[in-house]
Formats: C-alpha cells, structure tokens, sequence
C-alpha cells in the first residue's frame, strides 16, 4: 500500500471527529474554563479545581488523534498526501481553536473587567502640592449602616502597605483622624494585616478593621469547609494582634455561589459567637458587581458592601447604593479613582484642587455612601487625600472631572465593556492589552505591564499588519488599532 492510499482498517467517521471534539470542547469550558477562572480570580492554588481541567485536556488530546486518524484513513481515491495533510491539519486546528475559546469563554467577562480593578490604584501624588493640604486632618464622619461605627470619610486601604514605612503611615493616619483600616490576608503578602497590627497597638479600640475570608495565596473557593474560614480569619487575628476584626468580607466577591456558601455564613456565625467576628460584608468589582449586590442585600445577611465607586462609571450602581442604604447596608467606596489617568490635569486648574480630590468628592457628594478607601503609601498622600474629607465637590471641581472625562475618552478602554473583542479575526484579547498598557502608562508599573503582556504571548504583535475592525466595533470610539499598536511598541519585550 503506497503511502498516499487510505488504510481499510477501522477509521473514525467525519461525524465522530465532530463529536469527539463537541465533547472535547464542552468539557474545555466546563474544566479549563473553571480552572482558569479560578487562576484570575485568585482562588488559593491549593482550592483550585484540577480534575475537570485533566479531563478536558485529555479530551482534547484523544479528540486530536481521532483527527489525525480519520485523515490518514479516509477514503479519498483521489486524495494525495498532501490534500490529506492539508485536510487533517485543518480539521485538527479548528477544533483546537474551538476547545481554546470554550476554555477562555468563562473567563473572558472576568479578565476584562475583575483584573483591571485588581491591581491596587498606585496614582501619582499631585506634583504641585499646594501649602495649605499639610498636616490635613479627617474633617467628617459617617455611619457605616447597621454596624453603628461611625468611620472617617476617607480611609486607609492598605495594599501596599509592609513594613516600617507602611506601619508609619497607618500611624500617622489614625492620629490624623482615620479611624476604618481595610485590609487583607493577600495584600503584601500578608505583610499589610502585620503592618496594620503594629500600627494599631495601644490605639485599637478606637479602629473599625476589616480583613477578608482569605489566605496570603489566594480566596478561598465556594464550599470550603467551615473551619477553613474559620482558621483563616483566626490567621489574621494573630497578624493583626488583635482579640477581634469588626468586619470580614467575602472577598472580590464574583459570583452568589460564593457569596451565599453556608458554610461561610455557618462559620462567621461561630466566629460572631466566639467574639472574633462582629459583622459580615462582601467587596466586588467585577462583571457580576450589580447581580451580587443585589443578592447581597435581597439576602439580608450582609452588614456592609464594598463596591468600586467612581464617577461618570457603573450607571446603575447610584440606585444599588440608595436601595442597600434603605436596608441600612453599609456602603464603602473602592476605586474611586477611575483608572487613575489624572497625570498633568493639574496644569489646567493651578489655584484647585487635585484630581484625586475632586474624585473624592465626587464620590462623597451620594450621601448614601459611608465611607471610601484608598491606597495610602507616601506621605504626601496623607495631606492630599485628606484635605477633600468632609467637602462637597465645587462647580470647579465638576469641571475638572468633566475634563478628566474627555481626556481619558479615547483612552480608556471600560473595565466592564469587551464589545470588540467579537471583532478580532486573530482573537487578540483586546481589553487584557489595553490594561497592561494602562498599568505603564497610569499605574507608574511597567515590570508588571511587561510582564503581564509577556504572559499575553505579546498578543497585539500582529496588529500593525492588521486592517483593524477592531476600532469600528468600539462604541466608544477608540482608535483601538492604534492603542494597540502603541501598547505594542510600549511593551513588547522583543
Ligand atoms: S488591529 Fe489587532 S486587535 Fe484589532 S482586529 Fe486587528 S489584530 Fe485584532
Ligand atoms: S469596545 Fe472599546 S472600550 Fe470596549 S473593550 Fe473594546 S476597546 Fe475597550
């Protein structure tokens, strides 16, 4: 039998290939798909589902040699090698792109909106200081719902805090009136929670603290065991040197699965017994944001809700505010900076105040609104965050914030968009470039954008090729081909 002759032993029908990688592909999205998921949305490694994810990847390999096996016996009198090659080969990539979109499909919302908010907000401080922002002090205070506390309008995230220079910092912001530290197990590789904890001694009674039900690795997944939230929330007990947290959040809190997993809420309810624990809350920044705020509140449980909060963004969030408010929900503000794109604003208002602080305004002008966190980690942050507490935004202020808008408007690619990604014949992942882009450009961190667009395999490389129906299919109107040439240029390491 010449090497160009089907074989006659039994081969695969065209109909079973197809089947083969259906199946193949079903299982990607289910498997894969879950377990990247769980990568991106920083599920602890050893929580992680493996299983299904083996499954699908052994489906896709028996689904490839099926492939394989069907074109090299398939009748095909007048077939050469070649054309069976050819067939073979375009069979097998098209099912591999189909089992490679179905295990990026369940991600695909998350990466483009969750990972940008992720990466804590490392704006700039102002340039120009003005004098009279020094030594500003807490000015308001406000009711955090149910729990009663009243907390300092502005207060202190704690992602970079570590260390002697964060333990200052939280120092010097409880003497200047701030009095609500949010932090976490994975903020600073635990090294926030430590940093807090010496800050506070001698000082505690007077701190609402909030942590989250996690580990420095990573959240622990829906359906965890009780005691793994409980001993979770112990560890950070014994960081934080402290008897009790006043609040634990379910944290980047994705899904109503894990929000409302019974065993999370059997084991604050014994953390609350045990004195540990005094309130429960959930923070979320992601696709789903609206679905489980409602959730949240529809559900009763949840003391305070931590939503990213920034202006001109998010549009229904306002009624989701003003209804968990009704409930006497506590509502804390997050990324309330709006991708931190304020670098040279200043120039147009010399005499105002900074960006920064009109956004916190802003945000502090929906009374509804307890309370907002931010990321403290210079000096200079301390007076120049602090001076907008207990201030209403001015005309100026408003202004400003319109500028910032149309500045950022052929700019900004929207968290919570991904209407283009359909457009792109090589399924660049157009938002995933963008942000890195954004994380140079914005976010003063280019080791992590290069390197995240590493990770990428420096996807936007073929786009300067590229006719670029990309940027006709984005309602915003970026010139999105050439952003993403631009963030090629920027960040490629080749
Ligand atoms: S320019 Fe780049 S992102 Fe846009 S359609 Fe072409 S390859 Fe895709
Ligand atoms: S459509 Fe525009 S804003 Fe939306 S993801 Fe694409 S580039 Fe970003």
């Amino acid at each position: 039998m010449s090497r160009d002759q089907p074989s006659h032993r039994a081969a695969p029908g065209g109909l079973a290939v197809a089947a083969a990688w259906v199946l193949a592909a079903a299982l990607s999205a289910a498997g894969i798909g879950r377990y990247l998921n769980e990568v991106f949305t920083g599920i602890a490694p050893s929580e992680r589902h493996v299983g299904l994810a083996l499954v699908a990847a052994a489906a896709l390999v028996a689904s490839l040699a099926l492939t394989v096996a069907w074109a090299r016996r398939r009748p095909m009198p007048e077939a050469s090698g070649r054309r069976r090659f050819l067939t073979g080969l375009g069979a097998a990539l098209g099912g591999l792109a189909t089992g490679g979109l179905a295990a990026f499909a369940p991600a695909r919302g998350w990466m483009g909106t969750t990972a940008p908010a992720l990466l804590p907000e490392t704006p700039r401080t102002d340039p120009s200081p003005r004098s009279e922002w020094a030594g500003a002090r807490i000015r308001s205070y406000r009711r955090l719902g149910r729990t009663g506390f009243e907390v300092s309008d502005i207060s202190l995230g704690s992602a970079h805090i570590r260390g002697a220079a964060g333990e200052r910092i939280a120092r010097e912001a409880i003497e200047r009136g701030v009095n609500y530290f949010d932090t976490a197990p994975d903020y600073a590789d635990a090294g926030s929670e430590q940093a807090l904890g010496r800050a506070m001694k001698g000082r505690r009674e007077r701190m609402f603290v909030a942590t989250k039900f996690c580990r420095p690795d990573g959240h622990l997944q829906a359906g965890a065991d009780v005691r793994q939230y409980v001993e979770v929330v112990e560890a950070s007990l014994r960081r934080l040197q402290t008897e009790y947290v006043d609040l634990v959040h379910v944290h980047a809190c994705d899904t109503v699965e894990r929000l409302l997993d019974p065993n999370l809420h059997e084991a604050f309810e014994r953390l609350k017994e045990q004195g540990k624990a005094r309130f429960l809350g959930f923070s979320s920044h992601t696709p789903n944001l609206e679905t489980v705020a409602n959730a949240a509140i529809d559900d009763g449980r949840f003391d305070v809700m931590m939503l990213a909060y920034h202006h001109g963004a998010w549009p229904h969030l306002g009624e989701i505010i003003a209804r968990a408010h009704r409930r006497d929900v506590g509502v804390v503000a997050m990324k309330t900076l709006k991708g931190a794109k304020h670098e040279g604003l200043l120039e147009r208002r010399p005499d105002g105040d900074s960006y920064a602080q009109a956004a916190f305004k802003w945000v502090l002008g929906n009374p509804d609104v307890s309370c907002l966190v931010i990321s403290f980690f210079e000096p200079q942050h301390l007076d120049e965050y602090l001076y907008a507490s207990g201030k209403r935004p001015s005309p100026g202020d408003l202004a400003l914030l319109e500028c910032y808008d149309q500045r950022i408007a052929q700019l900004y690619c929207r968290p919570h968009c991904g209407e283009c990604l359909d457009s792109c014949p090589a399924g660049v992942p157009i938002a995933d470039v963008l942000r890195h882009r954004m994380y140079l450009e914005d976010y003063g961190s280019p080791d992590v954008a290069r390197r995240g667009y590493a990770r990428l395999g420096e996807a936007a490389a073929s786009c300067a090729s590229c006719s670029g129906p990309c940027t006709s299919a984005c309602p915003f109107g970026l010139p999105v081909r050439e952003r993403m040439v631009g963030a090629h240029a920027l960040l490629a390491r080749s």
